[in-house]
């Protein structure tokens, strides 16, 4: 995911926008590998800040699958993002900067950017605690295993909730349908 900034980088205040695609870096969310699916998508801007220094503003989305950790199916999800960071020509560092530690700042050389690994911790930082297909995933019987977003299992009307047990034998049909 490099920019070319050839035409930017010499008159301040210019800019360029540009459409990137690359691989994403491997990615987990606890413990879990996310299998992308498509590269990562980036649509950049690059403006040149003077000083040797170039601002890129990007937005890039990622489409991964996962199991889900409630009822282990694979599903996909996408995962957005949106960061500004400034590149300093290499050797024209500010003198500001010159305290801070040396891989704190970011560099370019020459006419590209390189943003690949920008775009990958901003990814990482996006994505979720929690891998669960949807907030309404009720995830599987802990008593015999079955996909509960398929239906009812028989544990459940045999072990359901005991206030509505005789409900259930008075009403069969319709005890049923509440759960
Ligand atoms: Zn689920
Ligand atoms: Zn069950």
């Amino acid at each position: 995911m490099i920019i070319d900034v050839s035409t930017v980088k010499d008159i301040k205040g210019a800019s360029v926008e540009v459409e990137l695609e690359g691989p994403p870096d491997p990615m987990a969310i606890a413990g879990t590998t996310l299998k992308p699916v498509t590269p990562v998508h980036v649509i950049a801007k690059a403006t040149s800040t003077g000083h040797s220094a170039i601002l890129i503003e990007a937005k890039a989305r990622a489409e991964f699958t996962a199991e889900c950790h409630r009822c282990l199916r694979e599903f996909v999800f996408d995962i957005e993002t949106e960061f500004q960071e400034q590149y300093y020509k290499v050797s024209h560092k500010p003198s500001p900067m010159s305290d801070c530690e040396e891989d704190e700042v970011l560099t370019y050389k020459g006419d590209f950017v390189d943003i690949s690994k920008e775009v990958n911790s901003h990814l990482a930082l996006s994505l979720p605690i929690q891998l669960i297909c949807s907030s309404e995933c009720r995830g599987l019987c802990p008593v015999c295993g079955k996909d509960l977003n398929d239906g009812e299992c028989a544990c459940s009307e045999e072990e359901g909730d005991i206030r509505l047990a005789p409900l259930a034998q008075l009403y069969p049909s319709q005890a049923k349908d509440e759960f």
